[in-house]
């Protein structure tokens, strides 16, 4: 089935399975069928896909390396990989250093990319380093990284110790994640260091203390923001200004977050992202949140997909005025795909469908706790598309 695939497809498959199963993949696949075994033999990528640990052997891994030497190479090391310091690892790693041209993605701790420099490392485009940056010494910076486009940092024990060199205007995408900043300071200072990001994530960051008003810092760039498990972001939500946002990600456990003042403030002129398609704010709402996001969405012209749901039980009756406003078909009037894991009641919902059944393609909504069977079979008879409860098991499904 699969040898039926372009080679090309094919090939990315391999690289994908690769990733996964390590390069012990590759012999069984060969002997599928002669199309399998001539893709293989035509991708030399797939030799430069290497994981530095376990259940990878590091006798396979030694003979990989041999046919690598011609290819991209792709390294990670997880966080189960080999003992940094065994012998046979150790110089398994020299060898690699002495490739380090051919480097193009790298996931690494801070101590092992430390055995290099960054002049030796011409090509590589995605970065993904983590540990202590204060083992990284300023010394690796004797150049800049000059196709780096991806960094992505984490586990910084003290952000005190960012490493500056890392950042230029080459970068597009920018991850940080699994960090208790103490403060937004660093964050800053890397993004003024990041003028040209097109997508930027935070991920389980917990920020110490209390933020300070400080005047935001745009990003004309950026495209994608994605903010997941990150407590007390209120002020590092307040200094970003992306007025050309198309997906708005903030989702889980973000409690302390204050979504009424990051809205409000999002929603000025100089801020509204005018152009926005994907909103997404899950498990971060109250319902005294709900009138700022509505005078946010209002200023959404061109939002396809809404995805909201409710993280406190208080205020819920609040959430009204969300439906109500989805109601009128000048909100929002791109609307595609609609999911709202809030209280509302049936009835309130068949006027958004009355009035958005020719574009709405998909809606989720809590259908079987908000009225009777006859009120959720009127919201189903004004929609031509796929409906659905919110209940994992539900007869309304
Ligand atoms: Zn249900």
């Amino acid at each position: 089935m699969l040898d039926t695939l372009p080679p090309e497809i094919f090939g990315r498959v391999l690289e994908i399975a690769i990733e996964i199963w390590g390069i012990g993949f590759l012999p069984p696949v060969r002997l599928v069928s002669r199309t399998c075994n001539d893709v293989v033999a035509s991708t030399p990528s797939l030799w430069g896909i290497i994981t530095l640990g376990r259940p990878f052997d590091l006798t396979v891994l030694q003979k990989q390396l041999e046919r690598a030497k011609q290819s991209d190479i792709r390294l990670s090391y997880p966080r189960k990989g080999f003992p940094m310091r065994e012998k046979r690892f150790v110089r398994l790693f020299d060898q690699l250093l002495t490739l380090t041209d051919n480097w193009i993605r790298a996931e690494l701790t801070t101590e092992l990319l430390a055995k290099t420099h960054a002049s030796r490392l011409p090509r590589l485009s995605s970065l993904d380093v983590r540990g202590n940056l204060e083992l990284l010494p300023e010394s690796f910076f004797d150049s800049r990284l000059p196709a780096l486009h991806s960094l992505a940092l984490s586990h910084v024990r003290e952000m005190d110790g960012w490493r500056t060199g890392f950042f230029s205007p080459h970068i597009t995408d920018f991850t940080l994640g699994f960090c208790a900043p103490r403060s937004t300071t660093l964050i800053r200072q890397a993004l003024s260091l990041l003028p040209n990001l097109y997508s930027l994530h935070f991920e389980n960051l917990a920020f110490y203390h209390v933020f300070t008003a400080q005047s935001p810092i745009k990003l004309a760039a950026l495209h994608h923001l994605e903010v997941i498990n990150c407590l007390h972001a209120t002020g590092l939500l307040l200094e970003i200004c992306a007025p050309n946002l198309r997906v708005l990600s903030i989702r889980g456990a973000s409690t302390n977050i204050e979504m009424a003042l990051i809205l409000a403030d999002w929603s000025q002129p100089t801020c509204i992202p005018t152009h926005l398609q994907s909103l997404e704010l899950w498990d971060v709402l109250k319902g005294s949140d709900s009138a700022y996001l509505v005078r946010y969405i209002e200023r959404l012209p061109s939002l396809i997909r809404l995805m909201v749901s409710h993280n406190d039980l208080d205020g819920l009756d609040e959430f009204e005025v969300l439906v109500h406003a989805l109601a009128k078909p000048e909100v929002c009037p791109m609307l595609e795909h609609l999911c709202l894991d809030i209280p509302l009641h049936t009835v309130d919902a068949i006027s958004i469908a009355k009035l958005r059944r020719k574009r709405l393609r998909s809606v989720q909504i809590q259908l079987c706790a908000g009225g009777t069977q006859e009120e959720a079979d009127e919201f189903r008879s004004y929609l031509a598309c796929d409906v659905r409860c919110m209940c994992l098991s539900c007869s309304f499904n």
